[in-house]
């Protein structure tokens, strides 16, 4: 788990305050956004910069949980008017969840500009938001090894069109099974990642992750499956940044070992799991703030010992 500063990982995303009910209790108003839960994920493994925009109301207080973190915020404008705010409720059934307000605020004019430093970033990840801001970002970008992407079923309904152009010029795109149901009219999830993978133009090689919730994920990479439990957990307080936390981690490992094989992509699944799973014990971004690098080793390791077993 090096950090060195050649590992640049950019992420563009959400900077948000969210509103957060669930069967074990509530949040109002707690820092949240896919950029915030990627960036505080991918930390531990790289050096991640995030392009947003927040309004008045992001206070000195929100900052410094992501400096703590050496997050670059270089990236992370501060414009007149409000964040982006977004209120979501899960019921017994932790693996869904319904939207009850989504307000983009600020984001609404945003019109990202990049730094030299960002365009000439390696490894960039377009997290969740809309796809014409992913858009300008990727026409920014200079030399990059590996473009990952996100996305959620608000975008799919409204602005399919331009997120299939984004699509078409990732390298890898990180969805849960609902969505991968609703983007390619498929129930079988096999069939739903041939047709998405087909959508995807740039790479020869395409890389589809399928996020499962609390049951893990499927892979799908140069014609193989790959296929990862979900860490059981005995307490889970709030899903919510799981999956910006998963990709955080998946896409942070590969930008700090700096290596897209086979074996790194699985171990990047596996640690992008880990780092999801510790988001989900506590409300917002808490877990996130105090977790360890040994912790993630520890639960790393735990994941091996689960998964193993011998033929003979
Ligand atoms: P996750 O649980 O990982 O899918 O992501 C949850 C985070 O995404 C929350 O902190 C929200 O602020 C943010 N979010 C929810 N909906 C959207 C959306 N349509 N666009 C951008 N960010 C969103």
């Amino acid at each position: 788990m090096k950090k060195s500063l050649s590992n640049h990982l950019l992420t563009v995303g959400s900077v948000a305050f969210d509103s957060i009910k669930t069967p074990f209790g509530q949040a109002k108003k707690t820092l949240g956004g896919s950029a915030t839960y990627f960036s505080l994920a991918a930390s531990f493994f790289a050096q991640p910069s995030i392009i947003a925009v927040v309004g008045q109301d992001f206070q000195h207080r929100h900052k410094q949980i992501l400096q703590k973190r050496q997050i670059d915020l270089s990236g992370l404008r501060v414009q007149k008017g409000k964040s982006f705010a977004w209120t979501g409720e899960y019921f017994l059934d932790l693996n869904t969840r319904q939207t009850l307000k989504l307000a983009l605020n600020v984001f609404a004019d945003f019109k990202p500009q990049l730094l030299l430093h960002h365009r000439q970033s390696p490894y960039v990840f377009l997290g969740n938001i809309h796809p014409k801001l992913q858009l300008q970002v990727l026409r920014q970008i200079e030399n990059s090894k590996l473009v990952g992407l996100d996305t959620v079923d608000f975008w799919i309904e409204h602005n399919l069109k331009e997120l299939q152009k984004v699509l078409k010029l990732v390298d890898v795109f990180v969805i849960n099974e609902a969505e991968a149901r609703q983007l390619s009219k498929e129930r079988n999830l096999r069939q739903a990642a041939k047709k998405i993978i087909r959508m995807m133009g740039k790479t020869k090689s395409p890389i589809l992750i399928i996020k499962q919730g609390e049951y893990g994920l499927l892979m799908f990479y140069h014609g193989e499956i790959f296929n990862s439990p979900g860490y059981p957990l005995e307490t889970i307080f709030d899903p919510t940044g799981a999956g910006d936390s998963f990709a955080g981690g998946f896409m942070g490992y590969l930008a700090g070992v700096d290596k897209v094989d086979e074996n790194h992509l699985k171990r990047a699944c596996i640690f992008g799991s880990v780092i999801a799973s510790f988001c989900v014990e506590d409300f917002g971004t808490k877990r996130l703030e105090r977790l360890t690098k040994k912790e993630i080793q520890n639960r790393f390791a735990e994941f091996k010992h689960l998964t193993h077993f011998e033929i003979k």
